[in-house]
Order: C-alpha cells, then structure tokens, then sequence
C-alpha cells in the first residue's frame, strides 16, 4: 500500500475524544502543538469543556442530548460551535482536516468514517467496530476518494509497520498477538463465577470498559482478526493469532522467504496513536523505552477457542462474509453492555454471540442499510435472551 506522507504542521479532528485511545491523542497533540479542529464525545461533558477551552476547536459535537445541552450553556463565553446528534457527528468528521482520529467505541463509528473519508480526509482509525461492520465499504470509500486509512490499534498498526518497505514482497502470513487478558488458562467452569471487577483488569493494557471486556472473553481479538483482513487484503487462514502474555511483540509479519518482521515496544497506545499521525516519520513520544533485560522472557501460546469461543464465532462470521460480521458485532456490543450493566455473567456473552450467530441469516449484499437491519436483529435478539 502507497501511502504519501502529511505535512509537518497539523491539524486534527478526534472522535471519541473524552474516552481512552481519545485523551491520550489529545496527549500527544499537546506535546506536539497540533491544532485541534473538532472534537467528539457522547456523555463526558466535564471532560469535553475541559478539552474545548484548551484546545480551542471550531466544533465540539456531543452525541447524548442532555450533555449536549450542557456543554452548550458552559461554552456559550466561547465561539466554539457545539452540535448535537449522529447526523451532526458525521458533518464533524467531514471537516477538513489533517487527520480526522476515530476513537469512538462500537458500530456508531462506522457512519463517521465513511463521511471522513468522502469529504477526503485521513483516517487513523481506533475504532475496530468501523472494519468488521462495514469493512467493504469503508475500503471502497478509502478507494473511490483516494485517502488512507492508518490503523491505530496496535496490533495493527505493529502490522502496518512490518510491511513497510516490502511492497512487492509475498507475505505468508501475520501473526498477531494476543494478550490472552485477565483470564488466560481458565476452563468454561471457572469463567463462570469471573465476576466484572476481574474481567475489568486488564493485565497489561489501561482501556474503555467495552475493549477491556472484549480482551477478557477474545471478542477483541476475533475482531481483530476481521480487522487485519480487511485492512491488509490477507484471507482469514493467513491470521495466525498467538497469545503473548506480556504484551510486548505487538504483531508480525511473515514473508515468503521465511523472514519474521515484527514490531515490539512497551504496551502504551501513545505510541501507534502518534505513529498514525506522524507516519512516516517518528518522532520523540512521552512513552517509556523498552528494556528487554527487565522483560526478561517472551513467551508465546496458542489461544483455547473451545473455552473463550468469541474468537471460533469471529472466524465463522468473517469466513461466512456479507453482514455476519456485523450480527457477531451486534450480538457482542448488547452483551457486552448487558454484562457491564450487571444483567448477565461474563460466561453468557459468548453463549449468547454463539447462538445468534447461528439463529439470525446474514444476507451477502453489504450497504448501510442490510449493515444496519442485521445491526438490529442481533441486538433485539440478545435482548429478548436476557
Ligand atoms: P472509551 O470507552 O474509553 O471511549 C469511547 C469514546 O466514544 C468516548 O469519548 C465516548 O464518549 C464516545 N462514545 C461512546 N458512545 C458513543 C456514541 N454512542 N456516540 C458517539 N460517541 C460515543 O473507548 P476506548 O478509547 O477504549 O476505545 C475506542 C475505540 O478504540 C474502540 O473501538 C476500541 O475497540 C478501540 N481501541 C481502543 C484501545 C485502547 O487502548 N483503549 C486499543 C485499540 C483499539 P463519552 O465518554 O463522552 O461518553
Ligand atoms: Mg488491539
């Protein structure tokens, strides 16, 4: 993949502002005196004033209404417009931008991408929900108005670096890691007293509660694996995922000649984040160097898909294509929501992605509209189940 270079100076746009992978581009932006055109969050309107009244974009958009009210009487001082709704979060990312960063969480995002990339501005894309949703559209919107896509999610973006200066170069396969999260090695019966408090501590990584979810049962990993497909043109059978405790190698790349091409650095998303927008130069970050005197031992396993069967779904679902992808998703923000919420325990999320992968038909024809029917059929499904 060609991608040209930014210039030095500039100006982002970040979705998702208030959340994880959001403040922590803000980090960098600060550090790095980037302009700041629009930002977007959903409920965070403490968060979102803070951010607005130091950085100064033209719009902030909140999703939620009430906070969008909110944010709007504590910024009336300011010229800074703020805007409300999912038709107003499109028109944000369709500001021209540098970059426009979509750190939003769940299928919410995909919309946004889309409208960023047709008003012809540059994605680095956290939100993996935008890719297994609405992959094959996602990519023919980055084709049709010649921009790019730069992963941000680490595996990723490990990936996305592996390949640079192999263009023309056959790859075998990738290898993407896996952290294996709090309950690696754990059988179907012990993961059935796991309770919210352990599945929110995640091992390694510091992330929103639906990502930390997802690491702890493998979804993040099954749509990782749908992601790396659709970002990297490879079939499912080329994505070789391989549990890495420690979080250090963050994905690879294999060639034909054998040759092993990987990306390791200490587990801190500041790094993949200021990559996407520096690419393809680096530049000093405000994250720690890796001692591998103090790793000390690398260790790699193969992850158990009978036990955490998220992961089985993800293959099933991208190997079926058309909307599966999008019900597995479906099924998986509901009961994830519902597990957060203390409706159902962490064991029924992968009970019930499973069952209503394979009660509710996927249709082969991806648009917004079969991605937004199958959206719903999932997500009432698990509903009525719980
Ligand atoms: P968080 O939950 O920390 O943040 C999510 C952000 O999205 C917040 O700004 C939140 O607003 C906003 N948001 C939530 N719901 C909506 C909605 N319905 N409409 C619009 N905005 C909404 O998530 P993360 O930062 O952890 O993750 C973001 C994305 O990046 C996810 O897709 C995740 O899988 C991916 N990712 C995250 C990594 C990480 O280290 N965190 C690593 C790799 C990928 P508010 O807070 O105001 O309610
Ligand atoms: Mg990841």
């Amino acid at each position: 993949m060609m991608i040209e270079a930014m210039n030095d100076t500039k100006i982002l746009t970040v979705l998702g502002s208030t959340g994880s992978i959001g403040t922590q581009t803000l980090d960098v932006a600060r550090m790095h005196g980037y302009g700041i055109k629009a930002l977007s969050a959903n409920t965070n309107f403490t968060l979102a004033e803070q951010q607005a009244r130091e950085f100064r974009p033209e719009t902030v958009c909140m999703t939620d209404e009430s906070a969008y009210r909110e944010l709007k009487a504590r910024l009336a001082d300011t010229d800074i417009k703020v805007t409300c709704g999912k038709e107003a979060l499109c028109e944000t990312a369709a500001i021209k931008a540098d970059m426009v960063i979509n750190a939003v969480v769940g299928m919410v995002g995909l919309e946004p991408t889309l409208a960023a990339l047709n008003a012809k501005n540059r994605v680095g894309l956290a939100n993996k929900e935008t890719l297994v949703t609405g992959g094959e559209l996602v990519k023919a919107a980055a084709k049709a108005n010649n921009v790019d896509i730069i992963p941000i999610d680490s595996e990723h973006s490990a990936i996305f670096q592996s390949l640079m200066g192999n263009s023309g170069n056959k790859i075998e396969k990738i290898i993407l890691t896996a952290s294996g999260g709090p309950f690696f090695g754990y059988n179907k019966e012990q993961l059935r007293s796991v309770t919210l408090e352990q599945a929110l501590k995640h091992p390694n990584w510091s992330m929103g509660k639906k990502i930390t979810v997802d690491s702890a049962t493998l979804m993040n990993k099954g749509l990782e694996l749908i992601e790396a497909v659709r970002l990297f043109n490879v079939t499912p059978d080329m994505v070789e995922v391989v549990v890495h405790r420690q979080s250090i190698l963050h994905s690879a790349v294999e060639y034909e000649d054998g040759a092993v091409i990987g990306q390791l650095g200490v587990p801190d998303m500041k790094i993949p984040i200021q990559f996407a927008v520096t690419y393809p130069k680096r530049l000093a970050s405000l994250s720690a160097k890796l001692s591998l005197f103090d790793v000390g031992t690398l260790t790699f396993e193969r992850a158990d898909e009978e036990t955490f069967v998220c992961l089985a779904e993800a293959r099933k679902a991208i190997a079926k294509g058309g909307t599966a992808p999008t019900i597995l998703n479906g099924a998986n923000e509901a009961a994830v929501a519902a597990f957060i919420a203390g409706k159902i325990p962490f064991y029924r999320i992968g009970e019930l992605v499973s069952s209503c992968c394979a009660e509710i038909t996927h249709k082969g024809d991806v648009t917004l509209d079969t991605i937004a029917e199958a959206d719903s059929s999932a997500r009432e499904y698990v509903m009525k189940k719980i």
